[in-house]
């Protein structure tokens, strides 16, 4: 149960200011059971009405994205197209904010996960908990076969102090390879093949965790219920 006053509820969850409820509220836009509220009555997310609809995503947002390259995972205007603004614009209000799990590269596409929901970010991208991450790369020239134990046995990174932990690589063709990391370094793939003296021309993630890409097309998400803490923690 979530309950609150109508005001807050509404700006809360992206519909409007909480000045502007007070209009709505006297416009007899808010219901419960049929009856108007007012602006300051409490009231539980799951039972109001706005305009005679249900309050979409009442117990928080948890979304699948593709990603397609050219767009930045930051919320930052000014450092090119943001991901944030492939998404409905009602979502941007709610609070609290809704945020990428981890981050992909400008010119990296494909799953990217998002949600308001900050422990579920935290256990998501933590180093303690090894989430793994499925990648495919297409790298410059063509790929040898000392590349797939150099990265099972943990990649040295320039300015790191640790190798990266142990990393599976298959062979798909001459230059394209399936790559899956437990970790989430800055720009960890290219920087893996870069110590192998190979350049990533193109990368692309199709799996989080037990979070499948699927048929998702580029610019297209799909809302999922929040994930259970018991399924997490
Ligand atoms: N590794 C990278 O190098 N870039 C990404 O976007 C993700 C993983």
């Amino acid at each position: 149960m979530t309950i609150m006053r109508v005001d807050q509820l509404l700006s809360r969850y992206g519909y409007c200011s909480r000045r502007e409820a007070r209009i709505w509220c006297n416009n007899d836009r808010v219901t419960l059971n049929g009856e108007a509220q007012k602006f300051s009555d409490k009231v539980d997310v799951h039972d109001v009405r706005v305009d005679g609809e249900a309050i979409e995503h009442p117990d928080g947002l948890f979304v699948l994205l593709h990603k397609p390259v050219g767009y930045v995972c930051s919320h930052d205007n000014g450092e090119g197209e943001r991901i944030y603004d492939l998404l409905p614009p009602q979502w941007l209000q709610r609070e609290p904010r809704l945020n990428s799990v981890g981050r992909l590269d400008k010119d990296t596409s494909g799953l990217l996960i998002l949600t308001d929901q900050s422990e579920l970010v935290h256990r998501l991208t933590s180093p303690k908990h090894h989430v793994n991450k499925r990648y495919i790369a297409t790298v410059d020239h063509a790929l040898q076969r000392e590349i797939i134990d150099a990265f099972a046995s943990g990649i040295v990174l320039r300015s790191e102090p640790k190798p990266c932990l142990p990393a599976s690589l298959q062979i798909l063709d001459e230059t394209t390879a399936a790559v899956e990391i437990a970790e989430g370094k800055y720009h960890q793939v290219r920087r893996m093949f870069a110590a192998c003296g190979y350049q990533v021309q193109t990368l692309h993630r199709t799996q989080v965790g037990p979070w499948y890409l699927g048929d998702l097309t580029e610019g297209e998400f799909l809302v999922l219920p929040v994930p259970a803490a018991e399924v997490w923690q």
